[in-house]
């Protein structure tokens, strides 16, 4: 491919990644330094800080990990999960899924909790698994499932969580900047997420907090932690003080998200969330007049990601396809027990504007009338 080849102009509206503001483009092309200039390092500490700010949290092994939002997720069940293990996964979609497999492949003994794909998990099914394995070392669950659009509540399960004595891990990739994680008020004692969804960042770089009862747990593990790229314990010899070399930061990427959450603090958290909330219910509510059908229950859907039934006779295809080439607008077809039922529309990030709101209800309409 020439380096000359113009890229067509795109308007992110799919489940990750999300458009990217200008601002946080322009980060990445800056100049670049090396990993350990005291110049970088001061970035890093602004990133770590105002990382905290979007988790809500003070803890202090705060960090972006390098790769995706599944090495965040790998992250926190390589650390925390040794051979023998028993651990308790909610599953009501591909997400929660995804963490049973890592969980198996830690060598734990997965015990499932099923939830239906467009449900939550009830407080009392995870009651339910603590009662029957009290051993259990953990229970992570999926705050928003971007597989299937819903809002999981945590407030009431982590309390049982915790009465149980176990850890609390929580899926905050799609939640983050979009939505409340409040890692300390909810009692979350490892959370990850992603930079491509509600923080508008390219993909690449994995936020992760942990408490220190999970730090604990990280001390006090028997085996090494079985992925040296991932292995907290070291990492955290880089982004706390001693400034260990680990392995090369990718520098730009922490530029961009420098840059990201930047913005998000100049509009304010709670601005951003409060965007996402009533241009979600925007977008909603427009899907609905056009007679078209939403998977998830009112209170229970995500502003930032919403899925809505294709209708009966209409080809998914044909109408992502036409989305895409005739008004650039990307959306998301259905994963798993949803593929080919469902259209999945984002409004994540810098990609959440009335603007974009309007177009995509108006190009939708005119597809769906044409055909
Ligand atoms: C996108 C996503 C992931 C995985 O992130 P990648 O960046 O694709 O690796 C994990 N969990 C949830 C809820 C997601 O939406």
């Amino acid at each position: 491919m020439s380096s000359k080849r113009k890229l067509p102009e795109r308007i992110l509206m799919g489940p990750g990644p999300s458009g990217v503001h200008p601002r946080v483009l322009q980060a990445m092309a800056m100049p670049l330094t090396g990993h350990l200039d005291p110049v970088f390092l001061e970035i890093m500490d602004e990133v770590k800080g105002l990382l905290q700010m979007v988790f809500g949290t003070e803890n202090e092994l705060t960090a972006p990990m390098s790769g995706t939002g599944s090495a965040g997720m790998e992250t926190v069940f390589v650390n925390l999960v040794e051979p023998g293990d028993k651990v308790i996964v909610c599953v009501k979609g591909l997400f929660g899924q995804r963490m049973v497999d890592m969980g198996r492949r830690c060598g734990a003994e997965v015990v499932q909790v099923d939830g239906a794909w467009g449900d939550v998990i009830y407080p009392e099914q995870v009651e339910a698994a603590l009662r029957q394995h009290p051993d259990a070392k953990l229970v992570s669950i999926v705050q928003a499932e971007t597989s299937t659009g819903v809002l999981q509540p945590l407030g009431e399960i982590s309390g049982l969580v915790h009465d149980a004595g176990a850890l609390l891990v929580v899926d905050a990739v799609t939640s983050l900047g979009g939505t409340h994680v409040d890692v300390d008020k909810n009692g979350i004692d490892a959370c990850f997420s992603g930079t491509q969804k509600c923080l508008s960042v390219p993909p690449g770089l994995a936020p992760v907090t942990m408490n220190s009862r999970a730090e604990e747990v990280l001390l006090n593990r028997k085996s090494p932690v079985q992925s040296w790229y991932l292995d907290l314990s070291m990492i955290r010899n880089y982004w706390g003080q001693e400034r260990f070399y680990h392995h090369t930061a990718p520098i730009s990427m922490i530029f961009a998200l420098r840059e990201a959450l930047e913005m998000l603090a100049e509009e304010g958290l709670e601005n951003a969330i409060k965007r996402h909330q009533e241009l979600g219910a925007v977008l909603q509510a427009g899907l609905e007049e056009m007679g078209l059908e939403l998977v998830v229950a009112p209170q229970h859907r995500l502003p930032q990601l919403t899925v809505v039934r294709i209708p009966e006779g209409v080809s998914d295809a044909q109408v992502r396809g036409r989305l895409l080439n005739e008004y650039g607008i990307e959306i998301g077809g259905g994963l798993g027990e949803f593929k080919g039922k469902v259209w999945r529309i984002g409004l994540m990030g810098s990609s959440c504007k009335l603007r974009n709101v309007t177009l995509v209800l108006s190009a939708l309409r005119e597809i769906l009338d044409s055909i």
